[in-house]
């Protein structure tokens, strides 16, 4: 099935209603047919049919073995990060989201994990760092804010010929656009509450993997099964419910932003622009080779920090937010926000600083975002 059939469908199996669309189940527990007898489902945290088609849909669609949605994009991370023991050492990509680092740094630093920052578009560096110790590479493609592209298939071979497997955060362009577990990856995690929710009103979280009967896969399963962070079966209804507009959400955002990109490339108070649907940005060609479309995330800079900041105050259309992926047009300022807690030394070797600005493209027309983007840049 394609993309768009499978993202209207998913795994919806008929009960004898025929309802078209996912019952919710809000039960909590399901009753026993008899001693020793299961209807398959026992215990909400365990299953529920809701979550369960949710779960299904999504490894579907990532082309995944096994799916588990849990209440958040951090939820899903930690259940990877989780999976280390002291003494491990793990390369992530730079420019990441924040809360990533901190999740890393501040908590499982703590417990004896190694975790070692490195320019991931840079292959023979990260294989330069890999050491006999190295249990995990964890990527975003592209990176948040910077849109540094990854080749997943260079890094996920870097990994095997470690013994160490690759996690790729896929929040940036969805399944719709990238589906890395095809080209090598062993896990994909996602901020559900962003392009997979795509209206700004859920959190969510999701973990696939490539191979369900994996030593990870199995510990997974009883790592959620017994610390609880299952998605509730009323948000999994409303996930469902959005991931049957993904295809054209996505689309028509990332055509907008290639829109926005050329026209913020032009005017004379923005001095970089960061796409990958660009023909010169630095990762088009491998952008090209492994995503069938470039999202509807950019970033940019202004002149300077103070335009950036006022003109997060001129606004009209567009709202001054934190998030991205939804059907709002958002504009973030990740040196005071989401990278607010990054050590001064990543952002340093990113190049993310106060004059940058990370726009989430949204579904408005995009002369009016072009409008108001124009009115907010005056001086
Ligand atoms: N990964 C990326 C790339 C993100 O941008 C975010 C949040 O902004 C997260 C993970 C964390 O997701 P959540 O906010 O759903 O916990």
């Amino acid at each position: 099935m394609h993309d768009h059939t499978l993202e209207v469908h998913g795994a919806h199996a008929y009960d004898s209603t025929g309802a078209i669309s996912q019952p919710i189940y809000l039960s909590s527990t399901f009753r026993h047919p008899g001693f020793g007898k299961s209807t398959g489902y026992d215990y909400g945290r365990v299953g529920n049919p809701t979550r369960d088609a949710l779960e299904k849909t999504i490894a579907r669609l990532e082309k995944g073995d096994r799916s588990w949605a849990v209440s958040s994009g951090m939820a899903a991370i930690n259940l990877v990060l989780i999976l280390f023991d002291p003494g491990d050492h793990v390369l992530l990509s730079e420019d990441l989201y924040g809360g990533t680092v901190r999740l890393a740094n501040e908590i499982y630093g703590h417990y004896g994990i190694d975790f070692e920052y490195v320019d991931t578009t840079d292959l023979a560096l990260l294989e330069s760092r890999v050491r006999p110790n190295t249990r995990a590479i964890f990527i975003e493609t592209p990176s948040n804010p910077m849109m540094f592209i990854t080749d997943i298939a260079a890094a996920s071979e870097i990994a095997h010929k470690a013994g160490a497997f690759l996690v790729v955060d896929n929040t940036f362009l969805s399944p719709h656009f990238q589906k890395p577990l095809t080209l090598g990856a062993d896990m994909v995690v996602h901020s559900g509450t962003k392009y997979l929710c795509g209206h700004n009103d859920v959190i969510a979280g999701f973990l696939v993997v490539k191979d369900g009967s994996s030593k990870e896969a199995q510990r997974l399963e009883m790592l959620v099964k017994s610390e609880g962070p299952n998605m509730s079966s009323m948000d999994a209804w409303l996930m469902l419910r959005s991931l049957k507009t993904l295809g054209i959400r996505v689309e028509r955002q990332a055509q907008t932003a290639l829109s926005i990109a050329h026209w913020l490339r032009e005017h004379p108070q923005v001095t970089e622009v960061h796409y990958p649907g660009l023909p010169d940005s630095p990762g088009y060609e491998v952008q090209k080779k492994q995503a069938s479309g470039n999202g509807g995330m950019l970033s940019f800079k202004v002149t300077s920090a103070e335009l950036a900041k006022s003109m997060l105050e001129r606004l009209k259309l567009i709202a001054f937010a934190e998030s991205l992926g939804g059907v709002e047009s958002l504009l973030t300022y990740p040196i005071a926000q989401t990278h607010a807690e990054m050590p001064k030394e990543l952002l340093a070797r990113t190049g993310l600083d106060d004059k940058l600005l990370r726009f989430s493209v949204g579904l408005e027309d995009k002369e009016d975002l072009i409008e108001d983007l124009k009115q907010a840049l005056e001086v």
